[in-house]
């Protein structure tokens, strides 16, 4: 094994390279990154870097010193294009074309978008990237802007709702579900947020999805809803979910099916291929489910890099731990560990005072998640829990 080479530059793909390094890996470990940055934290995106005013460029993952210690050659703002599986190698969009014994794919996922039949509008955003950031930040600093509807209460909505209800601008947070964060977390710990969140003056309307836009000029001046009211926006922020970006790894016929399907050393169709992080799908034994699942979290980034790198140095593959999620919204601290899918039985802590929330999910008397508010000093006690399947 000489060369291994990483599709995109996230925290996958930079948790695998320093891995196989510290593995003792000699080879060379090259990254391949769409965006011309170093690679960033994603998640102040829509937190503290959405709403301060003078940060100007997002938190690094690793300085760029890291890369050169650890001899990861990084290829910034270059974009893969094709890989030829016969004779192992990668085209990136300069020309040029790299050799591999071990391909990773951690190209990560981008936001679905509204059909619509005209171009995404002006005052329009999606939230994936620091340019998206940059833009959607740009647009509520201008005093103009006040009114901001939100389309899709995930985590997303959720998070950008509270960082401009705390900019104190009017947001109303429109979802197709009954409920929020429904695809993270159970309705006892969801409800408790948008609770607090409406307390705080965030306006929700649940079970109702979007129409069209009403114009003006250029711009949408209103979001047309499903049962037939209208909401008067300044900007529309749109976060309804992620698809995996796996057109890539599709041409070159690897197994997908709403994500890289992969076995448990985060290895593809072709034993000389992995994919990990958000683009991948794999069996998670924490999950009620048989089936191929994917998680779209930094834990989880971060623990399917280990296990691809791990099986690429030929050693053990790090078992599976429990998934585990965070947010922070208006003040609240928010986790969760395991996967609540299937769960029969809640327990709530007696002792929860008015800002905190312990709540244990069981499925047949095994406790198979749990989920805090303002309790991060729980979070590996019950980690451990979940992961020993308790
Ligand atoms: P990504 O971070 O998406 O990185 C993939 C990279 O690959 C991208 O830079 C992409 O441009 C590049 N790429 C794709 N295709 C190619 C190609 N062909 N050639 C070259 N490069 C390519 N998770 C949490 O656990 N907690 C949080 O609080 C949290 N907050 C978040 C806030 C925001 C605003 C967003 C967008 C996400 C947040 N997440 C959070 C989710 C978390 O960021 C993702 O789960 C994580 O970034 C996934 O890492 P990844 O490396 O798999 O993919
Ligand atoms: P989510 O999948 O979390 O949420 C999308 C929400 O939008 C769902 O509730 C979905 O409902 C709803 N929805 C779908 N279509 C419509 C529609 N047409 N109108 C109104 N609502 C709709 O995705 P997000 O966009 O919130 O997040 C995107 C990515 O960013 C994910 O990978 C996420 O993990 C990541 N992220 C993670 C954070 C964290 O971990 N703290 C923070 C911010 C982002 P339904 O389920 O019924 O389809």
């Amino acid at each position: 094994m000489k060369d291994v080479v990483i599709i995109g530059a996230g925290i996958a793909s930079v948790t695998a390279a320093e891995a196989i390094r510290d593995h003792g890996f000699e080879g060379t470990i090259t990254i391949i990154g769409e965006e011309d940055r170093l690679p960033y934290q994603r998640p102040p995106l829509s937190k503290s870097y959405l709403i301060s005013k003078e940060t100007s460029s997002p938190a690094l993952i690793r300085p760029e010193k890291f890369f050169l210690d650890k001899m990861i050659s990084l290829k910034r703002g270059l974009k893969a294009i094709e890989v030829d599986r016969l004779s192992k190698k990668v085209v990136i969009d300069n020309g040029e074309i790299l050799s591999y014994d071990a391909l990773i794919f951690a190209t990560g996922a981008r936001p679905r978008t509204l059909q619509l039949s005209e171009p995404t509008p002006q005052n329009v955003f999606y939230l994936r990237n620091v340019e998206d950031a940059n833009s959607l930040r740009n647009a509520i600093f201008n005093s103009q802007c006040n009114k901001v509807v939100i389309l899709g209460a995930g985590v997303i909505g959720l998070e950008v709702a509270s960082s401009f209800n705390a900019q104190g601008k009017q947001v109303t947070v429109i979802e197709a579900n009954k409920r929020p964060m429904s695809r993270v977390a159970s309705p006892a710990t969801t409800n408790f947020i948008a609770d607090k969140m409406a307390k705080a003056g965030v306006s929700f309307c649940f079970n109702v999805f979007f129409q069209s836009f009403q114009y003006e000029g250029s711009k949408v001046s209103a979001v047309n809803l499903s049962d037939g009211t209208t909401q008067q926006a300044d900007i529309v922020v749109v976060g309804i979910g992620a698809i995996p970006n796996t057109d890539l790894a599709q041409v070159a016929e690897l197994e997908c099916d709403g994500g890289i399907l992969v076995d448990n050393n985060m290895r593809t169709s072709d034993p000389n291929i992995y994919a990990i992080g958000d683009c991948s799908k794999v069996v998670n034994s924490f999950s009620n489910s048989s089936s191929a699942i994917r998680i779209e979290t930094i834990h989880n980034a971060m623990t399917t890099a280990k296990a691809a790198a791990a099986h690429i140095c030929g050693k053990p593959t790090p078992p599976q731990v429990a998934p585990r999620f965070w947010s922070d919204l208006e003040g609240l601290k928010v986790q969760s560990v395991g996967i609540s899918d299937g769960y029969d039985r809640i327990y709530r802590n007696p002792n929860d005072d008015d800002n905190v929330r312990e709540f244990w999910l069981f499925s047949k008397d095994r406790m198979i998640a749990a989920e805090t508010i303002n309790l991060p000093t729980k979070q590996s006690k019950l980690a451990s829990a979940v992961t020993k399947r308790i």
